[in-house]
């Protein structure tokens, strides 16, 4: 049977992630250092684990209200008012989801009409096209630059508008640059949202992991007029290593999260119960572990930054996320090339840049949420490949 006119066309269209065609080359293969998939290598905290694991115990194995349950979303409500410094209320504007995967695919379901355009920043993470593109929106990518830190800039973002134009993503600190936003900035794209009359969809899910002592993690829907336009996604799979338990949120007005929670009930119900349980003991006795394993990623990056600085691949210090994003154009080697010649030469895997969008080309994504020593072995790796393209 041909599947052709069997499988539709938006699905047909997207292309199947960069990362995971790379990652297929590496499948069985145990010899291989991966600093490639964008994972915690640690297990979730103990304390944590053993909260799903009583739940469990007790039988609580029901589903819960398709928001999720009301004492995690009181949780939430209290931890994004002190860590973003804004509030929502538990009862009407968060929604418990599968991740923040779940939560982005629901807002660009929730607010697009077929041909509305949706603009992002670029090198991103690898399901903002596809979650547009799957909800009948139109991808519009600005790019970012070394130069600049591959912070986004309200000028570059506003070149790209037009009476299509519905939503902003934004996702600080970034995957896979590592990019932070001082507040000054945020301050200039907010104006163009609120003059452009724009939604933004802010992914914040690596906000704990920022690594420079003076700055402070800023969210957009924080400042003036921008809560009520702002859908804020967070999550428990970064900061928290709790990948495995898929589990995230949207904070957003009360419209917004009827409309996306609409979408939840019918293709998800609810998040599962044990994730739920378990998020609410992250929220309120999680913070020491989440502090030991940053201060764990700041010394791991500080030492690749540095490496390949040392090596002649110009990196520029990314100030969150936990990704180095080194330069390799002065190699002469596409990203695919360099990365596979490393992996064939080195037994190191890295995901060439372009897996991010046609600006992360001539860069590759090195995760440091990896053991130091394997850190230390891929970097020696790197050092002899780099050598012997020469
Ligand atoms: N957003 C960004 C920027 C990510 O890097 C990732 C995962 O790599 C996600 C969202 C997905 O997170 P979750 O595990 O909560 O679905």
């Amino acid at each position: 049977m041909s599947f052709d006119d069997k499988i539709a066309e938006q699905v047909k269209r997207i292309p199947r992630s960069g990362i995971r065609d790379f990652f297929e080359l590496v499948l069985g293969r145990d010899d291989v250092i991966s600093l490639g998939v964008g994972e915690p290598d640690f297990a979730s905290p103990w304390h944590i684990r053993e909260a799903a694991i009583y739940s469990l115990e007790k039988g609580e194995t029901s589903y819960t209200s398709n928001l999720g349950l009301e004492k995690l979303r009181k949780s939430i409500s209290l931890y994004v008012r002190e860590q973003f410094e804004v509030d929502y209320d538990p009862l009407k504007e968060v929604l418990v989801t599968v991740g923040v995967s779940e939560a982005l695919d629901l807002a660009c379901r929730a607010l697009l009409n077929p041909g509305d355009e949706v603009v992002y920043h670029e090198p991103c993470y690898v399901s903002y096209d596809p979650s547009i593109a799957l909800a009948h929106g139109v991808p519009v990518a600005v790019s970012t630059r070394p130069e600049d830190n591959f912070e986004v800039k309200a000028e570059e973002i506003e070149k790209k508008l037009n009476s299509k134009s519905k939503i902003l993503i934004l996702n600080f600190p970034t995957n896979p640059t590592g990019a932070v936003m001082t507040k000054k900035e945020l301050h200039d794209i907010a104006d163009l949202c609120i003059s452009r009359d724009l939604i933004v969809i802010t992914d914040e899910i690596y906000s704990e992991l920022v690594y420079e002592d003076d700055y402070k993690h800023v969210s957009i829907a924080s400042l003036p007029e921008m809560k009520s336009r702002s859908i804020l996604l967070h999550g428990f799979s970064k900061a928290y290593a709790m990948t495995g338990f898929r589990l995230g949120y949207s904070c957003a007005p009360p419209e917004i999260t009827e409309a996306m929670m609409k979408i939840h009930q019918y293709s998800m119900l609810c998040a599962p119960i044990t994730s739920q349980v378990a998020a609410i003991e992250a929220l309120e006795n999680g913070s020491k572990a989440v502090e030991k394993m940053r201060l764990e990623y700041m010394s791991r990056r500080d030492y690749m930054v540095n490496q390949f600085n040392e090596m002649g691949l110009s990196c520029h210090l990314p100030g969150g996320a936990f990704y180095a994003f080194p330069d390799i154009r002065e190699t002469g080697l596409s990203s695919k090339d360099f990365a596979t010649g490393l992996l064939n030469s080195e037994n190191v895997a890295a995901v060439p840049g372009d897996a991010f969008g046609v600006s992360g080309e001539g860069f590759l994504r090195c995760c440091y949420a990896t053991d130091i020593n394997l850190i230390k072995s891929a970097m020696n790796g790197f050092v002899r490949f780099v050598e012997s393209i020469k």
